[in-house]
């Protein structure tokens, strides 16, 4: 019998243990959860998780990012990029994948995407240079990109990094936009923070553009 000394679980096998081990590896899983997981693939036929096991390993041996926007891909430009009907000259300017797939949901965006895969954070050590902003430059003098759309998450580090690619733009014919930040929606005004409730007054709408839309 093996015991972690983490947990205290007690483990009859180093099979089952090793295993519950990699599963509580991953982000919000703790070895609780870990544990029912691997019980629940025991359960399933062989061939159904070595299926699940393949798609892993392929799917991290096999995945690639585009070239262009550095989405995730399939090949050398992403699905997004490679669609002719999507508009080059709108770029989105997103921190990760997580937020291209969000924006893609709304099923309110028909231009293409440029992910930094981070902000600017200097007590984190991630400076400008880190990111593909070159690549973005380039892409918004080729393709004569009208419009360059901000959608950071409104913390320092997203308006730093906000900032700096702004001064690297100035002089460009392209306008500049971010994504409107205020009060989510089923939210109480009394509770929204000062720098909200001031960017909601700041950015506010006429109410035809916005009241009633879906
Ligand atoms: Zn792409």
């Amino acid at each position: 019998m093996a015991i972690c000394y983490l947990c205290a679980m007690i483990f009859p096998s180093s099979l089952l243990e090793n295993a519950v081990n990699e599963f509580s590896r991953l982000p919000g899983i703790g070895k609780k959860t870990a544990l029912r997981l691997v019980l629940h693939l025991i359960k399933q036929e062989q061939g159904t998780v070595q299926q699940f096991s393949d798609t892993i390993a392929r799917m991290r041996n096999e995945i690639r990012f585009c070239t262009r926007c550095h989405n995730i891909a399939d090949s050398d430009l992403c699905n997004i990029c490679s669609d002719r009907s999507r508009r080059r000259d709108t770029i989105c300017v997103v921190e990760n994948v997580r937020d291209v797939i969000a924006i893609e949901g709304t099923g309110q965006f028909n231009g293409t995407y440029h992910v930094l895969g981070g902000v600017v954070s200097p007590l984190d050590g991630v400076g400008p240079d880190q990111l593909p902003i070159p690549d973005l430059i380039s892409r918004v003098k080729e393709d004569q990109a009208k419009e360059v759309i901000f959608a950071l998450s409104p913390t320092i580090q997203g308006d730093t990094t906000i900032f700096y690619i702004q001064r690297q733009l100035e002089g460009l014919p392209v306008q500049i936009t971010t994504i409107a930040r205020g009060i989510s929606f089923g939210g109480e005004l009394e509770y929204a923070d000062e720098m909200t409730l001031a960017r909601s007054l700041a950015g506010r709408l006429p109410v035809g553009q916005y009241v009633g839309r879906k």
